[in-house]
């Protein structure tokens, strides 16, 4: 019994193959995305990947997370802006390949499921993301919340300093502008003229560089502050901080230092905040297991998960 997981990212696609029901990988591959070669590229891409280490016809389960708003139950991307994909129905794509047993599901929901799984006995579980962009996944008693619309844990565009600086959005001041790799870039290029990685902004900051240091403090400030709000307001268990940015252990502590100072102390209240635990990825391993969790169900009512 073979199991497939793949997460799309903007610039790389994770493949990893489980065997039984383990959630250890017995492969794992990675290739570029190249989106603007167009889905159908894309998917013959992924196809061939997957072939080195699977039948497609004895795929059991399978689960696909990318960044951008999925529908859930039909499996349809409506929209990414990371990819350039639009309206795309990914379920119906990937059931052509390796059967109908398959779940789409957003990245940020996936890697939350993925840490939550990972944490056994633990209720709920906020995962945040800053990378790129900034963005959440929230499970409580093993759900994921997804709101009305689908679109909860949308916090990269929450306005934080109206009149700040310009968003990918069009707005202003949304908290990735702010606190984000994007974000932090366009800052120094518009401010000092520079066009710099994330990486390198940062470590200009570790180092001490004033103009930097002022920069990437008032965006850990920013992120710190938000993060403090959110945990207040929903109290999970565990929030797991990740992403490229999340996970640089200088712009963390100072993400984490300004949490400690904004957020609401209570007796009994304690506050944990971890790095990513899943391996090869959170994201990976929530749609494992979610795919699977699904696939449960679907034997237990129809032989589709989707009516597609
Ligand atoms: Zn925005």
């Amino acid at each position: 019994m073979t199991d497939l997981a793949i997460d799309v990212g903007g610039t790389k696609t994770l493949v990893a193959v489980f065997e039984d029901d383990s959630v250890k990988p017995s492969e794992v591959d990675r290739f570029p995305t190249d989106p603007y070669a167009g889905l159908e590229n894309f998917i013959t891409r992924l196809s061939k990947v997957c072939a080195k280490y699977v039948d497609p016809s004895n795929v059991r389960y399978w689960g696909l997370c990318t960044a951008g708003a999925v529908d859930v139950s039909t499996g349809r991307l409506i929209w990414s802006p990371n990819l350039g994909w639009k309206d795309v129905n990914l379920y119906e794509r990937l059931s052509q390949l390796f059967g109908n047993q398959g779940i789409v599901e957003n990245d940020c929901n996936a890697a939350a499921y993925g840490e939550w799984s990972a944490r056994p006995g633990i209720d709920s579980l906020v995962y945040v993301t800053v990378s790129t962009g900034i963005g959440m996944g929230i499970v409580s008693s093993g759900r994921i919340i997804r709101g009305s619309h689908g679109a909860a844990g949308e916090i990269g565009h929450t306005t934080v300093l109206p009149d700040g600086p310009e968003c990918t959005c069009g707005r202003r001041g949304c908290l990735q502008a702010i606190a984000g790799g994007r974000g932090l870039s366009s800052q120094v290029e518009r401010l000092l003229g520079k066009r710099l990685s994330t990486e390198e902004i940062i470590d200009l900051a570790r180092e001490g560089e004033p103009e930097y240091v002022e920069i990437v403090v008032k965006g850990a400030m920013f992120l710190g502050r938000f993060l403090a709000n959110m945990i207040d307001a929903l109290d999970p268990a565990v929030l797991v901080i990740g992403g490229s940015l999340g996970k640089n252990p200088h712009y963390r502590k100072l993400v984490v230092d300004f949490f400690a100072k904004f957020y609401y102390i209570l007796p009994d209240k304690t506050v944990v905040i971890e790095p990513p635990s899943a391996e090869p990825d959170p994201g990976i391993i929530g749609v494992l297991q979610l795919s699977r969790s699904m696939g449960v169900r679907k034997n237990e009512k129809s032989d589709k998960i989707f009516s597609s």
